[in-house]
């Protein structure tokens, strides 16, 4: 299997080639050349471990990774997570269900891509003999996920971006709390986007990138869509029968990452009936796909700060396949809105999403009524998939982080204290923090000091 870039101006490259550069030189955004069918392979995936079927399904796409490298990279990742069925499904009440992402290591949704990406790149030092410099920029979750996922990794050192005062208390120990020198945690003086700017100028510099085997870990790496695909195919295997193609699955989303790994999953052959983006204020892909304009508008911190983003870097690879593949019209679009910050599509065609948005206020009444109703906790972030959820149907709500994660929000909203052991460790460490503008020559500087 080969990747191409989404703006056709790179050439193909293979599996770890895809994994090891992240961005595509042009610009774009890695895409399987052809999507593998999947759909006569359910029913022997139906009996697999949650290992055993990222290793099932990743076999089709790592056609470059020797036999038993990838199913002991995976085998490794999954181990670390807390619950023995490492996403399992809870049902709330027939036809609703909880799939819940947050029994790894950071107790968020990207554990699941991180900590294999991070085995990954062992693997690759190990077959190349040199070391990497990972770069990243966080909202609050990829950030720490991609740290545990790396660290201790011997030959890999870790930079990661996140926008000051815009990640939650515990999110930000989680980055700066390791006790690895190898882990460079910088509050960057200004917004996600800010940072997310900023770092794809660094990336564009060529000799810069060379020179320190520079690789990105945010969520434009093609191992973070598949392995994310996985979750999708073993919740839809483990559902009633009867609920299977009828399912939607709502997904909180900002980066556009996790909802595009399920409809891949579909696009492959995964019979559900579609996906429902569910947005905070932070609504530029709500109103994309209620009315088909893509306009930017100002980030504005909520109470489920993981989402807010206005750039969704993950969007261009669904906009490859609204366009048919076209490169040329992928990049006239991605230019257009590079220069104005907004694109109108004439027809935009929104395949089998639809899309909510929940204000703070929101938020806060949907972690009431779900708690009320099924005496269930969900955090901040998984609460906004909850909002003005269809009555009939079949849902799963993507549980993308554990409420332990975001205490102030959740006692503020039901009066109770949601706890988890790993997180309180992490108040009696030492902090470690650099502080930086989001300016690509003073990240190069500060690369060139650290590495
Ligand atoms: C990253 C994150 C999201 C958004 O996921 P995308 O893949 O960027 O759409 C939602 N919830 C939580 C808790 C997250 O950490």
């Amino acid at each position: 299997m080969r990747y191409l870039s989404t703006r056709g101006e790179a050439d193909p490259v293979s599996f770890t080639g895809a994994v090891a550069i992240g961005l595509a030189p042009d610009g774009g955004l890695y895409v399987p050349e052809s999507l593998p069918d999947i759909r006569g392979r359910l029913r022997d995936w139906e009996a697999l471990s949650y290992a055993e079927l990222c290793g099932a399904f990743l076999r089709l796409f790592a056609t470059d990774l020797e036999p038993g490298v990838l199913e002991d990279c995976v085998a490794r990742a999954y181990a670390r997570f807390d619950h023995p069925a490492t996403a399992p499904l809870v049902t709330l009440r027939p036809g609703l269900h909880v799939l819940e992402l947050f029994h790894g290591p950071t107790l968020a949704f990207k554990d699941f891509a991180l900590q294999l990406l991070g085995n990954l790149y062992e693997a690759q030092i190990r077959r190349t003999g040199a070391p990497i410099t990972v770069l990243g920029a966080t909202s609050g979750d990829t950030g720490a996920a991609a740290i545990h996922g790396l660290l201790g990794k011997a030959g890999v050192r870790i930079f990661i971006l996140f926008p000051r005062g815009g990640v939650s208390p515990l999110q930000e120990r989680q980055m700066t709390c390791t006790g690895d020198e190898a882990v460079h945690a910088i509050a960057v003086r200004g917004t996600f986007d800010d940072a997310q700017a900023a770092l794809k100028e660094v990336f564009a510099d060529g000799a810069f990138r060379a020179r320190h085997h520079l690789s990105a870990v945010n969520s434009i790496n093609l191992v973070r869509v598949l392995a994310q695909c996985v979750y999708y195919i073993y919740a839809w295997l483990r559902l009633p029968p009867g609920e299977r193609e009828r399912v939607t699955f709502a997904v909180p989303t900002g980066n556009f990452g996790n909802v595009l790994a399920g409809w891949w999953a579909c696009k492959m052959g995964l019979p559900a009936r579609g996906f429902r983006i569910a947005t905070n204020r932070n609504d530029i892909l709500y109103r994309l796909f209620t009315t088909g304009d893509y306009a930017i508008g100002p980030v504005r911190p909520s109470c489920a700060p993981s989402m807010d983003i206005q750039v969704a870097s993950n969007f261009e690879r669904f906009l490859y396949y609204h366009e048919g593949g076209d490169c040329a019209r992928v990049r006239r679009i991605m230019r257009q809105f590079r220069e104005t910050g907004a694109y109108r599509f004439p027809n935009f065609d929104r395949d089998a999403f639809t899309a909510s948005r929940a204000d703070d206020d929101q938020i806060r009444a949907r972690i009431a009524d779900v708690y009320r109703e099924f005496g269930y906790i969900v955090d901040p972030h998984t609460a906004c998939a909850f909002q003005d959820l269809p009555a009939d149907g079949v849902t799963v709500v993507l549980g993308t982080a554990h409420p332990a994660k975001f205490p102030e929000v959740i006692e503020r909203a039901i009066g109770v204290h949601p706890v988890a052991p790993a997180l309180d460790a992490l108040k009696a460490r030492q902090p470690r923090v650099f502080t930086l503008d989001p300016d690509p020559a003073a990240i190069k500087a500060f690369i060139d000091q650290h590495a």
